[in-house]
């Protein structure tokens, strides 16, 4: 096991890492920005090193500070998180070659998977179903409109490099084509280096449904059920939940051994999580992220496994700990994320938090690097923690949330806290027959 790991990371994800290493005996090293001196995983880790001013690019994506960082310190390893540069292959490798591990999958693996195109022709052939869509990527804007024609509108142009739900265009008419293919191609180059787009039928009313994965080196690779993140708003998450109320466990058995027998082929190790649509039935493979996600929790509380231990475990060269055969799935969890934004406009709305109150009780979990007094960067991603509820059944998991929402206090900063809170009322969410086009829907009826 190591003796020490370095966090490449901020905010929940990193204090979340430190709680694991800290259970497992294992020292932890913060690195952290100017803006981050007073956050608390630096004042619960062991050590910590500032590594640059505020901006991202001179921080928490420097990587020649964090490998520096990481000798001075001598760390054994260094997690990533997520975001940041989590799918980095080139500072996966960086990592390797300075001599400490990388825990994660190996850079190969991420750069296979970070390019969406080559990721999906792969698990195509190991038999998941995919979205239908191009070959490839597009080289021009007749050929694109060739396959789209030959797909039938609407169809979704995407970016092979692309994350975070950027970048996409809907094109419902062979008139919109041209256009939206240069919109693609210039938003693609300008947000991710790499103006290579593809063609994907686009489906209407889907809901988008994950399944979580867990290789380790020893040949063991097993799927720990599936995750609903169909509450949406422009293609980012804002709620998710395990199980999806319309999964059978028939259905749930067969996409995830079939997931599962996916990163056993491809030699994957660590945790990963492999995104689908899921319409009229059926799931169409969309991409794999080949890291830890922000909603792993409402895992976490049907398994009752630490999947950051698991992931620092597998780094380290030890067995996966969960048996397939003894895996259950108990109960329900939701999780919600907590943005300092307006609930109304979405605009960002950092500042000091004034007053602090968490809630708790049986089966509440509430994921945070918040404090009472604590000013929330404006440099960042506006998410400030994470609620997550547990319950018998879907039922008791819903009132809890709700109960638990009405306990939280964060004053000071607007928080999409009372967004939350109606989403929870509405009877389309109830019912669990809700797609990724509903919340947005909803909200458009709603102003
Ligand atoms: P990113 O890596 O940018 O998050 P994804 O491929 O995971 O991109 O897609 C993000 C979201 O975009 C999905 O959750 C879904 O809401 C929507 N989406 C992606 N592909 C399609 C498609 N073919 N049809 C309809 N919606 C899609």
């Amino acid at each position: 096991m190591f003796k020490k790991v370095l966090i490449a990371n901020r905010g929940e994800i990193a204090l979340r890492i430190i709680r694991a290493c800290r259970e497992m005996g294992v020292e932890t090293v913060a690195v952290h920005s100017t803006a981050d001196a007073n956050a608390m995983p630096v004042r619960l880790a062991d050590e910590s090193v500032c590594i640059g001013p505020p901006p991202s690019k001179d921080s928490y994506l420097n990587i020649p500070a964090i490998l520096s960082a990481a000798s001075l310190t001598g760390v054994d390893a260094i997690h990533p998180g997520y975001g940041f540069l989590s799918e980095n292959a080139d500072f996966a490798r960086m990592v390797e070659e300075h001599g400490f591990t990388f825990i994660g999958p190996s850079a190969e693996l991420i750069e296979k998977m970070g390019d969406k195109i080559m990721a999906k022709q792969t698990v195509q052939e190991l038999g998941l179903p995919v979205v239908p869509g191009s070959d490839g990527g597009v080289e021009n804007a007749e050929d694109g409109l060739a396959t789209a024609e030959e797909m039938g509108f609407p169809v979704l142009l995407k970016a092979a490099s692309g994350g975070g739900g950027k970048g996409m265009q809907v094109i419902r008419a062979a008139g919109e084509f041209e256009g939206a293919y240069n919109t693609a191609r210039a938003e693609a180059l300008a947000n991710f280096g790499d103006d290579t787009v593809y063609l994907e039928k686009y489906l209407e009313n889907p809901k988008h449904i994950e399944i979580q994965v867990f290789a380790d080196k020893h040949g063991n690779a097993i799927h720990l059920g599936e995750r609903d993140c169909s509450i949406q708003r422009r293609h980012q998450k804002l709620l998710e939940e395990a199980p999806s109320p319309v999964i059978t466990d028939e259905q749930r058995d067969k996409i995830g051994t079939l997931a599962a027998k996916t990163v056993k082929k491809i030699g994957y190790v660590g945790a990963g999580t492999i995104e689908f649509l899921y319409e009229n039935g059926e799931f169409y493979f969309m991409e794999m992220n080949t890291r830890i996600q922000v909603e792993h929790p409402v895992t976490e509380m049907i398994t009752g496994i630490d999947l950051i231990a698991e992931q620092i475990r597998v780094a380290a060269g030890e067995p996966l700990t969960v048996k397939k055969e003894r895996l259950r799935f108990r109960g329900h969890a939701i999780e919600i994320r907590i943005n300092a934004e307006d609930p109304d406009t979405f605009m960002p709305s950092p500042g000091t938090i004034t007053q602090f109150h968490a809630p708790g009780g049986l089966g509440v979990r509430f994921d945070s690097a918040i404090y009472g007094g604590y000013t929330i960067p404006p440099y960042y991603d506006s998410m400030i923690g994470k609620l997550i509820v547990h319950g018998r059944n879907r039922e008791e998991c819903i009132r809890r949330l709700s109960r638990a929402i009405r306990e939280t206090v964060v004053e000071g900063v607007k928080t999409t806290l009372p967004l939350h809170d109606w989403i929870l009322q509405q009877p389309e969410f109830l019912s669990g027959d809700y797609t990724i086009q509903w919340l947005e829907n909803k909200l458009a009826e709603r102003s």
